[in-house]
């Protein structure tokens, strides 16, 4: 069988479990989860995925809200890996559309699934939690440390938003928690006595603000005051801050954020303060296999979707992680209007709307014909390996 053919067969199946998917969208929707919490989505997506003919190990990497679903292909050959996200944010719901990233990946599986045993390869969803959690790992990076995705060699995902657009760059972002430690005494009487754990946060804030004359246009140095004492009249012995960094290089980004650590100790020294500083999370940018890409590109021409080149996308996510780990690629995929705004209660609303949906049903599409051309084509797979690994810094 050609890959013409396998490939309408797929598409047909596909459009064959709109209902489901649309189903399943809607129900992740109606009961958004935040990160870490996903229990219900998971298991709505690991069931679907069940009863489709995949072997679902659920709690994977030890996150109760992961899992790995997979099916064999009659031989051996490669193992693709597609992402299904489902958390929502916070106060918002689901207004960064993971629901539709759930669906969409579930949607190309049980199609790729109809013709899984006249393929060689390994068919591979993880299902991922905690994608909207700036302030702790997020599931991809935990379920990297866990070992999890050993054994892929390549993955795939979509992700919803206001145009189609092929990534070229994202920002990697590193969490810094900064914690003064001074001495109490009474602001009046005895302030001598005092070592100002306030000053030390507003030194540090002073010391970022002058080095951001002096680094690359594309870091961006954001924070806010967590602590900054107790009452007016005693000196705060306790203060505290939260710093987001972030730059297109990880690299870069882990020079600044030594720059930022000597600013803190700057702080420290002029206030007699003691400091410490927690790195809570580091999400990496992402780097965009270009064979994957140009695999993608293909299957979004022959969807007759518009699409843009090269994009920089202004924003951060643990998939930048799982890319700089084994050959990936993601690209956006327009599913909402151009005016809404990201991360809104609009958003969340568009989420499932019928334009959403039917975007949704492509995404799924262009996902599975990017696997049969991977999984016909081994040498593809290959290729986009050794790109990895010249690419990859050490
Ligand atoms: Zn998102």
């Amino acid at each position: 069988m050609n890959a013409k053919q396998l490939k309408e067969e797929v598409r047909t199946h596909i459009d064959g479990a709109v209902d489901e998917l649309v189903e399943l969208s809607r129900q992740i929707h109606s009961s958004p989860e935040t990160a870490y919490r996903e229990v219900r989505a998971a298991a709505w997506v690991s069931d679907l995925l069940e009863r489709g003919g995949f072997r679902v190990q659920r709690g994977a990497g030890g996150l109760e809200t992961a899992f790995v679903a997979t099916s064999k292909g009659a031989e051996s050959g490669p193992a693709i890996a597609l992402i299904a996200e489902y958390d929502a944010l916070p106060g918002v719901g689901h207004g960064c559309g993971h629901n539709l990233i759930a669906a969409g990946a579930v949607g190309a599986a049980l199609g790729l699934q109809a013709v899984m045993p006249r393929l060689g390869g390994v068919l591979q969803v993880f299902g991922t939690p905690a994608e909207e959690c700036a302030f702790e790992p997020g599931g991809k990076i935990r379920l990297l440390e866990a070992g999890v995705f050993q054994g892929v060699d390549a993955c795939l995902m979509f992700h919803p938003w206001t145009a189609t657009q092929l990534v070229g760059s994202d920002l990697a972002v590193a969490v810094l928690d900064i914690s003064f430690q001074g001495k109490a005494a009474h602001a009046a009487a005895d302030p001598w006595r005092g070592a100002n754990a306030l000053d030390g946060v507003l030194l540090t804030y002073m010391n970022i603000n002058a080095l951001r004359q002096h680094v690359k246009s594309d870091v961006r140095i954001h924070g806010i005051v967590t602590h900054g004492g107790g009452a007016p009249n005693v000196i705060p012995e306790r203060a505290s801050a939260r710093f987001a960094v972030r730059s297109i290089d990880k690299e870069y980004l882990r020079q600044v954020v030594g720059r930022i650590e000597d600013c803190v100790q700057g702080a420290a020294l002029a206030t007699s303060t003691k400091v410490v500083v927690e790195k809570i999370a580091t999400i990496e940018n992402t780097l965009p296999n270009r064979l994957l890409e140009s695999v993608v590109r293909s299957n979004l021409v022959a969807e007759e979707l518009e699409f843009e080149e090269g994009v920089f996308i202004a924003g951060s996510s643990d998939f930048g992680n799982l890319s700089q780990r084994l050959p990936s690629y993601w690209f956006m995929l327009k599913t909402h209007p151009s005016h809404v705004n990201w991360h809104s209660k609009e958003a969340a609303l568009e989420a499932i709307s019928d334009d959403a949906h039917f975007a949704m049903l492509t995404g799924a599409k262009v996902l599975a014909m990017s696997c049969i051309d991977l999984f016909l084509d081994p040498a593809l797979v290959r290729r986009a390996r050794e790109e990895f690994e010249g690419e990859r810094k050490p």
